[in-house]
């Protein structure tokens, strides 16, 4: 009778339709039809007893319970007026709900009567109160009484000849995402009169994936996640509607993949006689096996005539760089150009200066000193002078530049390369796949350039499945030989103030034996919001944290007074970044006092020290991010992460979990689990956020799997699957997902 296209007037009726568009942006009853509920109330209450009620003022709020406590008060100002004052069921902390128009309600709303209220939270005295909420009181001979919205549900139902109380004749509720305007009940009336009429909804998936992975029926899922009593049920339905996320998110990342795939890629045969095999001749130290293992794949897929989709995952320190640049080399003597994309100013004039360093005479083409066969390495950055710039196009349009290391600025038009056959992109979750494919279209006609994308931040196996699922991933695991050990300790200022002090001191010795500090503050100024990197507790009941400003005044004159103390934040202008930083990394600074401008691959081995004020402030994966800055020499470094909040917190417990390890992936996972999808995932071109409201990237590992290898073997057997692009829809743009760092 009705299908999934078919608008919701013309099923509901334009009274109860209207609601739905106008405030949750439901069209058709496909779209009713996957607002899914946000839980289950079988228990009685929407939020179960045990449950910390963490609810924010202003957050929308449904509750089902019995009423044990009914109160008449008075106004205190003239005229005196009467308000009913309820209370829900047991709830420690105390839950109420205030009516003024208490003369109709007092009768109704009365002690032992078993309601459904649904509100604004807001608090008074610390006590959790609904002002005026919406209600409907649920009898047990079925009859109901409620708020306008309800009869205006019951008439449409009532046209449509379904008996709309009936439908809350039960013990169990569906919790549907509601708004002041659009209760929940006025949903789920909606749902039922719809689902009545709804045929059959086909099956996007292929009818053997279905039987091998024994799920539930579409048309059976959809149905039951709404109005099924059966809790088993509900749960089949539940994991069917997960698997088709799962799979749709997969689609369109394989979709990708195979599109890539099909590409010219610039094929680079490895040479022994050329700049390649010069630089790792006159490499310093010797490659680690690890490095060695990852070249060697790279080095094959360069080599090939399909393009390189490669992500190179490896701690700070790991070495990833030395990798990149003898994998840039071997394009160079095969006659390309290559770009490397870095996340800022500061870090693009790193590389740049290191990788000429490390190449020497390779890299001084035309100049006094090169060698024959020696490239360039031109550096372009927005805040470089017009003149700068200009040079520097120069330099890539003509192809002198073997190597072309850049900010945002690269993807620019006017910048226009002579033969790009490679792109690497450093510290990956900065960019957007979009991004990084802007600069992928610089190179000749007909060729897709290979891409390695670097990233220090350790992915999840999950992530890296969904997120990054068209990149094939190498890790690189072991630090190179040498390295010292990071000691990591927290300190609770406020049970053990004296830590702080001593934590100073040690600065001052690491100084003294010739090492160097970092000491990290959250923000820059009280102008600057605080980080929330650390989730929802961050900072909960401690002071503000302090500013980077603020820190660097205090240790001046405090305890680090007589050291070279310097001050970077994000806000300073370029040419002071970079004369703070080159300050520090020649040694002119012994304590730089900054903010997580530094976290990105600063690279300073002697610096041996890490103070992190407010950790609370940082999440997991950022604080051992920022944690890499130290142990980058031959010196035993020491890492110390001061909060004011007790070691008992949320927040305690999450420095001590960085504290206890260095293994990055066992911090990204425990890092997953804390963040929501929404946080993980980033948004659609339309800037609309990505959601998943079954799958998580946390908990469902296995389904994720199955999906890609399932998206692989539909995708073999029809790349226009009709199913497919269903599931896929809601994630179209999902390609353009990225992994967001919360810094
Ligand atoms: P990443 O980019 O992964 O953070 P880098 O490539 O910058 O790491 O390497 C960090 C430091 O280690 C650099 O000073 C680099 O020269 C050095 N390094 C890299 N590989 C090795 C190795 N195999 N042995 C010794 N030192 C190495
Ligand atoms: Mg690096």
């Amino acid at each position: 009778m009705a299908t999934l296209s078919d608008r919701l007037d013309f099923v509901l009726g334009r009274k109860a339709a209207e609601p739905l568009e106008e405030h949750l942006g439901l069209r058709t009853c496909g779209d009713l039809v996957r607002y899914f509920p946000r839980k289950y109330s079988d228990a009685m209450s929407v939020r179960d007893e045990g449950e910390e009620l963490d609810l924010e003022e202003g957050e929308h709020v449904t509750f089902v319970d019995v009423i044990t406590e009914a109160t008449l008060r008075y106004t205190n100002r003239q005229p005196k007026r009467e308000f009913l004052v309820v209370t829900l069921g047991q709830r420690r902390p105390k839950v109420t709900a205030t009516f003024f128009n208490a003369k109709y309600l007092k009768h109704s709303l009365v002690k032992g009567a078993k309601v459904m209220l649904s509100g604004e939270v807001g608090y008074f005295r610390g006590v959790m109160q609904l002002t005026h909420p919406a209600f409907l009181i649920l009898r047990d001979d079925g009859t109901m009484k409620g708020t306008k919205s309800l009869s205006t549900i019951a008439d449409a139902a009532g046209a449509a000849g379904t008996d709309v109380l009936a439908a809350f004749e039960k013990e169990y509720f569906p919790i549907y995402p509601a708004t002041a305007k659009v209760q929940t009940w006025d949903i789920y009336a909606c749902m039922r009169q719809m689902l009545a009429v709804l045929d059959p909804v086909p099956d996007p998936l292929p009818e053997w994936v279905v039987r091998e992975h024994d799920l539930m029926s579409e048309d059976a899922a959809l149905r039951a996640v709404h109005i099924s009593e059966d809790t088993r049920e509900r749960e089949r339905a539940i994991e069917r509607l997960t698997y088709d996320e799962a799979i749709g998110l997969q689609w369109g990342l394989v979709v990708r993949r195979h599109s890539e795939l099909s590409g010219t890629g610039p094929a680079a045969a490895p040479r022994d006689d050329g700049l390649a095999a010069a630089m790792t001749a006159q490499l310093p130290f010797e490659l680690t096996a690890g490095q060695r293992d990852v070249l060697d794949v790279i080095s094959a897929e360069l080599a090939g005539a399909h393009p390189m989709n490669r992500m190179l995952q490896g701690e700070v320190g790991s070495g990833k760089t030395v990798v990149a640049l003898l994998a840039m080399l071997q394009m160079i003597d095969a006659g390309y150009q290559c770009a490397l994309l870095a996340p800022t100013e500061v870090l693009a004039a790193q590389h740049a200066q290191s990788i000429r360093a490390m190449l020497g005479p390779l890299a001084m083409a035309g100049q006094l000193g090169g060698t024959d066969q020696a490239t360039a390495v031109t550096l372009l950055t927005g805040s470089m002078s017009a003149q700068q710039k200009r040079d520097a196009r120069r330099e890539v349009a003509g192809g002198t530049s073997g190597i072309v290391i850049g900010t945002h600025a690269l993807l620019q038009d006017a910048v226009e390369f002579e033969n790009l056959g490679m792109v690497v992109v450093d510290e990956q979750h900065r960019f957007g796949v979009e991004q990084r494919d802007r600069l992928r279209a610089k190179a000749p006609e007909g060729i897709t350039p290979h891409l390695l994308v670097m990233t220090a931040t350790p992915i999840p196996r999950t992530v890296a499945l969904t997120v990054y699922g068209d990149l094939e991933t190498s890790t690189l695991r072991e630090l190179p030989r040498g390295r010292q050990p990071i000691t990591t300790t927290a300190i609770f200022v406020r049970e053990k103030p004296t830590w702080l002090s001593r934590a100073w001191q040690r600065v001052v010795e690491e100084v003294g034996a010739g090492r160097q500090a970092y000491v990290v503050a959250s923000r820059i100024d009280e102008n600057d919001k605080p980080a929330k990197g650390g989730g929802r507790d961050a900072g909960q009941g401690g002071p503000p944290p302090v500013t980077v400003v603020q820190m660097f005044e205090r240790l001046s004159n405090g305890p680090l007074a007589g050291l070279r103390l310097g001050l970077m934040h994000g806000r300073l202008a370029a040419e002071d970044k970079d004369a703070v930083m080159a300050a520090f990394r020649a040694g002119d600074i012994d304590v730089l006092v900054c903010t997580t401008v530094i976290e990105v691959g600063v690279d300073v081995p002697n610096a041996t020290v890490m103070v992190v004020m407010d950790a609370d402030r940082f999440g997991i994966s950022q604080l051992h991010q920022l944690r890499g800055r130290i142990g980058r020499g031959q010196h035993p470094s020491l890492c110390l992460l001061a909060t004011n909040l007790p070691e008992t917190s949320k927040a305690g417990q999450r420095l001590r979990a960085v504290a206890g390890t260095l293994d990055g992936f066992a911090l990204a996972d425990l890092d997953l689990l804390e963040r929501s999808e929404g946080d993980v995932l980033g948004l659609h071109q339309s800037g609309r956020a990505i959601t998943l409201r079954f799958l998580s990237l946390a908990l469902h590992r296995e389904i994720i799997e199955t999906a890609k290898e399932l998206c692989e073997k539909v995708f073999d057997q029809d790349p226009q699957d009709p199913g497919m692009a269903v599931l896929s829809a809601p994630f179209v743009d999902a390609d353009r997902v990225q992994y967001l760092d919360m810094s």
